[in-house]
């Protein structure tokens, strides 16, 4: 149940959904945009949230465009769920998104739920953020100064907090052209089908020709208030060959980063970071299969 009244508005451009932001702030007054209604609509029925303006960006063109853009794919904002998973362009140039979307929730949720949703939403459990991080995704926002670009490292500073201005629209999110000799996997742990993860796992591996590391990358959710990039791994495993021994060493820097992990009601902390070196191996392991 919507617990309080609120004023519902429903621009038809970026730049009108943010000199309605702007507006609101000036007065005091919370706002907030809805996308899929995934996130918001539950919190306001919790009465966790009780916005006196929600700014509707159902009727704002544009925002739900998948394009190539030379090296560069630019996804939307409002891109659903549904339609990462099952774009062609993001199955052949940058599967780990795709499959990153498909395991996102139910149908239902992945049908409304948006890209740019579940980054302002912003829950450690979500699966995009680690994704996103390892990719170097560059953020588009538009704010009352203009149009900035934000490193996805930049974008999410703590628990359910990003550094996207109250007044500030998300637009795009840019994923590079992954090249063919790079294999990627998203893996989750969950404790039902279609839940949130308690751990998830992401893993880039681009090979040499000879079948040694050129680059490895490991993003991690669950493991941290805020996605968990394994930086100390990649240069040191660069043009190792990639064994067991080399997927172990992965695995256990996972564990030894995830030092801290958020405890939660299925799983403690040291589940969780047990759990974490498990995921991370599956998903080199995935990785590598893909690569080769
Ligand atoms: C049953 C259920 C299961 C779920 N399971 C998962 C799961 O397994 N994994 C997972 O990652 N998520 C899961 N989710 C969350 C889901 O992914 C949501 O779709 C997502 O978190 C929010 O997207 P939305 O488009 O619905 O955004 P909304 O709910 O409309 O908005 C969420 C927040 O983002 C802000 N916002 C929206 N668009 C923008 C924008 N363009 N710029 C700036 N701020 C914006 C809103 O103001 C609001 O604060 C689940 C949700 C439900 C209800």
């Amino acid at each position: 149940m919507i617990r309080a009244p609120f004023q519902l508005h429903r621009p038809d451009s970026i730049d009108a959904a943010v000199r309605l932001l702007s507006r609101c702030a000036q007065n005091g007054e919370d706002a907030k945009l809805l996308a899929g209604g995934q996130s918001l609509l539950p919190s306001m029925n919790l009465g966790l949230v009780a916005p006196a303006h929600i700014i509707s960006l159902n009727h704002v063109t544009g925002l739900d465009a998948i394009r190539r853009d030379g090296e560069t794919l630019a996804i939307g904002a409002g891109v659903t769920h549904y339609a990462l998973a099952e774009s062609e362009v993001l199955q052949t140039h940058c599967p780990i998104l795709s499959e990153t979307a498909a395991c996102i929730g139910d149908v239902q949720v992945r049908n409304r739920g948006t890209l740019g949703g579940s980054i302002g939403h912003f829950d450690p459990a979500a699966d995009y953020p680690p994704v996103l991080v390892l990719l170097d995704a560059a953020f588009q926002v538009v704010g009352p100064g203009g149009e900035r670009t934000v490193a996805a490292q930049d974008v999410f500073v703590d628990y359910m907090t990003t550094s996207l201005g109250a007044d500030e629209v998300l637009t795009a999110i840019r994923v590079p052209v992954l090249s063919s000799d790079t294999g990627t996997a998203y893996v989750k742990f969950t404790r039902v089908e279609g839940g949130f993860a308690i751990v998830g796992v992401g893993a880039y591996l681009r090979l040499n020709p000879d079948g040694t590391c050129r680059s490895i990358r490991v993003g991690i959710c669950g493991a941290a208030p805020v996605p968990v990039r394994l930086t100390t791994i990649e240069d040191t495993l660069t043009d190792r060959a990639v064994d067991d021994t080399f997927i172990e060493a992965v695995a256990d820097a996972a564990y030894e980063t995830a030092h801290d992990p958020v405890a939660e009601l299925h799983a403690d902390a040291d589940y969780k970071r047990e759990m974490v070196r498990v995921f991370t191996r599956r998903a080199v392991k995935t990785a590598l299969e893909r690569a080769t």
